[in-house]
């Protein structure tokens, strides 16, 4: 069993007097930069001084620098730019300004894992991920809770690397949930495939493929949008609370009949995982990871074409249209 660690394992005076410097203010960013702030740790924020997230940084009231002038700042270094862009902003920016002893830190293990980025000597290096997307680990955070994270420690080069990660969750609000001990390797293997095959990849083409089968076949727009797309949340939020046992309690014993005889139908097991496996096989060996950094590399023409596609895709219009008529209370995300 992976070990657990909470908010009492997690000495957030480690962080006295230290500076905690985010790269980057997007998802991620801007909530470990407002979470950290929030729990009286000294924050700088490193940014291109053209880029969009510059003023937003200033205007929550964070002291703001470009990226190098940051990284020297820094006693903690969190990547929290784009995974396809960080090999270049380090070795330009952050590398030559990491001071000797200071951690350099990750929400992701994709650069280390995959050797884009070489750990420098004399500087730990760890993972501090929220199993979640930013907006949620600000938003839980405000509410007085956090998101369950991952921990993992690829250089311990203070002796102590482990205890300034702990703070550093502890800081973000992850540690109220709990800490997940992991590798960069693990961390990184397994989130890109259950992104790819569950999380994004598999469930989006499922309500799609639902979407359009029920549209294709004579019913209605909204109502194939409520049934495929808007009802898979509450569903979820039921799995995530009570798993599926506690789900299928909830459900009618029609509904719970037909996921035992369809199901196996739509998503037969054995296809399915041997289909997973090339997913996985793909990841394990670096394919991915290369054809990923090509794509961004050469213009990202493939990514540009299916993202235009999902936008103008009935699913999708159906949704805004629906949104913008009903309240859902979907929780309290802002997606700032
Ligand atoms: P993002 O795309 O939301 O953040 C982009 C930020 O980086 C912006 O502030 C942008 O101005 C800045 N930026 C872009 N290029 C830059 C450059 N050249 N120099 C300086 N700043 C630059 O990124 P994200 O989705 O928050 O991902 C950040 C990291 O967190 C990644 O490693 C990702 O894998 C990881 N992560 C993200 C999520 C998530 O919820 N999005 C979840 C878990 C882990
Ligand atoms: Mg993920």
């Amino acid at each position: 069993m992976a070990k657990m660690y909470y908010a009492a394992d997690c000495d957030m005076k480690k962080l006295d007097g230290k500076v905690v410097t985010i790269i980057g203010y997007g998802s991620q960013g801007h909530a470990h930069a407002k979470n950290l702030k929030d729990s009286g740790i000294n924050v700088v924020v490193g940014l291109r001084p053209t880029g969009k997230s510059w003023e937003a940084a200033k205007a929550d009231g964070f002291e703001v620098l470009p990226v190098a002038e940051a990284a020297k700042k820094g006693d903690i270094v969190m990547m929290l730019i784009p995974d396809e862009l960080q090999a270049e902003v380090y070795a330009k920016e952050i590398e030559p300004n990491l001071k000797p002893g200071s951690a350099l830190a990750f929400a992701h293990g994709f650069n280390v894992r995959y050797s884009y980025i070489k750990p420098p000597a004399g500087v730990d290096v760890f993972l501090a991920a929220p199993k979640g997307p930013g907006h949620t680990v600000r938003s839980q955070f405000v509410e007085g809770f956090g998101v369950p994270s991952l921990i993992a420690v690829e250089v311990n080069a203070t002796g102590e690397a482990k205890e300034t990660a702990l703070a550093y969750l502890a800081g973000i609000g992850g540690a109220r949930a709990g800490i997940l001990e992991t590798t960069f390797k693990e961390e990184t293997e397994t989130d890109l495939f259950g992104e790819q095959t569950v999380l994004c990849g598999g469930v989006v083409d499922l309500m799609r493929a639902g979407f359009e089968v029920l549209t294709e076949a004579g019913y209605s727009k909204e109502a194939a949008y409520f049934e495929c797309v808007h009802e898979l949340k509450l569903i979820i939020d039921l799995v995530n609370k009570f798993g599926v046992s506690g789900m299928d309690f909830s459900i009618s014993d029609t509904a719970e009949y037909g996921q035992y005889v369809s199901g196996p139908r739509v998503v037969p097991l054995d296809t399915v995982k041997e289909n997973m496996r090339g997913v996985l096989a793909d990841i394990q060996d670096g394919t991915f990871a290369k054809n990923w950094v090509e794509e961004h590399k050469s213009g990202r023409p493939l990514f540009t074409k299916k993202r235009e596609e999902i936008r103008q895709h009935a699913m999708e219009l159906t949704g805004k249209d629906l949104r913008e008529k009903m309240n859902w209370g979907v929780n309290n995300i802002d997606l700032v």
